[in-house]
């Protein structure tokens, strides 16, 4: 197969082009939206609730995203003039991927996005947002293949104030192939593509754990609150302060995907991939094993193992119980 061509001069100007001018959020900043948010996260923070309740800023995306099935809908005769102002969407953003796709950069996978927060979003904030493409990386190579990373900044206003500023940055790339004949079993993961843990000084004692084949729940000595994944601080009371309980190891299945695209070389789809709520409470991505991937169920029983992945370390992992409980009943 020919490596696709260089074609970063024709991608270079679209940098500054817009994506979006002056486009009205679907709907203004509301309290159903926000419970929602809050329930999907597990977030109880009280600033979320209330006659005086404010937007979790991480919202800020959510405010904004066009819908799947209606993106050109007008908004609302109700709103008010600001929301009124003309608003185009460009074709610049599609033109930029037909070209990538046009050259053989076919697959997209989201790599990092950069809020900033300069005021906080209240029920009946109407937003309006402008979009531009920032930045066309020159061609790099990565593990999932060759491609441009591509920066689309988006600056949120309320009533002509800027109020926050949403940085996207995706890889447009050429799938490195790999792909196995129809019917062949999966591969193991090659351990040396499998993916490392980002270690650092809030999450060093996490690992030091499963090591020690230990996994650890963070604990806020201040208020008592259960956390997990690791914090530098409690999100309840905001104390620094934290201790570590010991999960006993026993979780049900509370959610799952499964994931059968992009391919990726540590992984080999289809395969679950389970968010399981703890005993103790709190919840953990990771992988399952003794099942089948359409074999994954909600509330299935699971428990907690280790798996080594290479010399140097080892990752916790859920094993599906065989004893059937959690299965559907009357
Ligand atoms: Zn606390």
């Amino acid at each position: 197969m020919r490596p696709a061509a260089d074609i970063h001069h024709l991608l270079k100007p679209f940098e500054g082009r817009p994506v979006a001018v002056s486009v009205a959020a679907a709907d203004p900043v509301n309290l159903p939206m926000i419970r929602h948010w809050c329930e999907a996260m597990g977030d109880a923070n009280p600033a979320y609730t209330g006659d005086d309740a404010i937007a979790p800023p991480t919202m800020l995306q959510a405010w904004t995203m066009t819908g799947l099935g209606f993106p050109d809908s007008p908004a609302p005769a109700t709103r008010t003039p600001a929301a009124r102002t003309p608003a185009t969407r460009t074709p610049t953003h599609d033109q930029l991927f037909a070209l990538l796709d046009g050259a053989g950069y076919s697959a997209v996978v989201a790599t990092d996005c950069e809020q900033e927060y300069l005021r906080p979003l209240r029920p009946g904030d109407e937003l309006i947002f402008d979009t531009v493409i920032e930045t066309v990386s020159p061609r790099k190579d990565t593990k999932l293949g060759t491609g441009y990373f591509i920066t689309t900044a988006m600056q949120v206003r309320a009533a002509g104030e800027l109020v926050g500023t949403h940085r996207f940055r995706i890889l447009k790339y050429a799938p490195t192939k790999h792909a196995r004949p129809e019917g062949t079993p999966a591969a193991v993961p090659t351990p040396s593509t499998r993916p490392r843990p980002v270690i650092n000084r809030d999450n060093a004692p996490f690992w030091e754990g499963v090591a020690a084949h230990k996994l650890l729940i963070q604990r806020c000595t201040a208020c008592g609150t259960l956390r997990f994944p690791w914090l530098p601080g409690c999100g309840r009371c905001g104390s620094p302060e934290w201790g570590t309980v010991e999960a006993c190891g026993s979780g049900t299945v509370h959610s799952y995907v499964v994931v059968h695209h992009p391919p990726f070389p540590a992984f080999d789809p289809p395969y679950a991939v389970v968010l399981v709520e703890l005993t103790e409470g709190v919840r953990i991505i990771s992988s399952i094993t003794g099942v089948p991937h359409d074999g994954v169920r909600i509330g299935m029983s699971v428990e907690l193992e280790f798996i080594r992945v290479d010399a140097e370390w080892e990752l916790p992992v859920f094993r599906a119980r065989s004893d059937g409980s959690g299965e559907e009943s009357g």
